[in-house]
């Protein structure tokens, strides 16, 4: 259950950090990035390491140690990054990096319910105390909401036969497991698409993952603020998994520049090399984009 940092290189390449620097990683999971990123600000450089799961802050804490006196390790929602650096004493920043989605630690833990490949409890939740879960939404979404969520967010081409058939089935008995969800899925899929190399849960789960932590919104709303508090040349990286989020990241970027706010650094969103895609499967999706804060 090691999570993998994704394309740690090109993320350092590009962040342009310099000794001394002050940068925010919103996304500090088990701190694969920040430990990179430490090592060249160190060692009057301060890293802020953001994180809605409070678990995986203890581990972010154990695996920076070494770096104790330059961090601050906050729990939050990233869409609260002003506040969160308020709460610290800082106003402005060098670096702001974003490693969108879940971690392996999350998706490779069975009772958080983010994954259709092993059986557990329908949460996906990844702040545990937020009130809304995965099995909230399935079970009592309407079915047009549910339609919605799985064809926007999933791009589930069978979103409504699933949808239909969550509703068939939630009158029986509510849906409490990722099994019995995934089972739902492929039942709702016409018997020839069952089975193809994406398995027929895929996008469901992808599609709920978003709705639950609300993950597009906060991405939106974190950015704006993000670009605000960069320190001219400093610098914004996102890296995303999937062409929703990509594409979010891409049109921000787009209407920074037009308001002369930053310079767009990869005009082409940086992917991974094969190399690390055969090391690290996570890696297949991810694409980085960088922008430069022009003037503050
Ligand atoms: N870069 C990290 C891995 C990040 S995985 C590493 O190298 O280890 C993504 C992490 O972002 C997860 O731990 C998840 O809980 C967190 N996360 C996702 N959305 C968030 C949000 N809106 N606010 C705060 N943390 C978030």
């Amino acid at each position: 259950m090691v999570h993998k940092p994704v394309l740690v290189e090109e993320v350092i390449d590009n962040l342009n950090l310099q000794s001394g620097d002050v940068v925010v990683d919103c996304t500090v999971g088990a701190g694969g990035h920040s430990l990179k990123m430490l090592q060249h600000i160190a060692p009057a450089g301060r890293l802020i390491g953001i994180d809605q799961d409070r678990d995986i802050l203890k581990i972010a804490s154990e695996n920076l140690k070494h770096y104790k006196d330059n961090i601050d390790l906050l729990y939050g929602n990233f869409k609260d990054i002003d506040s969160l650096l308020k709460s610290i004493g800082i106003k402005r920043v060098d670096a702001v990096l974003y490693d969108l989605g879940v971690s392996s630690l999350q998706l490779d833990t069975p009772e958080r319910g983010f994954s259709f490949k092993s059986d557990g409890p329908l949460d996906m939740r990844m702040d545990k105390a937020a009130a809304i879960s995965a099995f909230d939404l399935v079970n009592n979404l309407p079915r047009y909401e549910l339609r919605k969520i799985l064809s926007r967010y999933g791009q589930e081409r069978y979103a409504g036969k699933i949808a239909n058939l969550i509703v068939e089935k939630r009158k029986i008995a509510p849906i409490e497991s990722t099994a019995v969800l995934s089972h739902i899925a492929a039942e709702a899929y016409p018997y020839r698409a069952r089975f193809t190399r994406i398995h027929p849960a895929t996008r469901i789960f992808q599609a709920l993952r978003i709705a639950v932590n609300s993950e597009l919104d906060n991405l939106e709303t974190s950015l704006d603020k993000a670009v605000n508090i960069l320190n001219t040349q400093g610098r914004l990286g996102v890296i995303a998994f999937h062409s929703l989020e990509d594409r979010i990241i891409k049109n921000t970027f787009k209407r920074y520049a037009s308001e002369q706010l930053v310079k767009i650094i990869t005009k082409k969103p940086i992917r991974p090399e094969n190399k690390e895609i055969a090391d690290n499967p996570r890696a297949r999706s991810a694409r980085l984009r960088v922008a430069e804060k022009v003037k503050v």
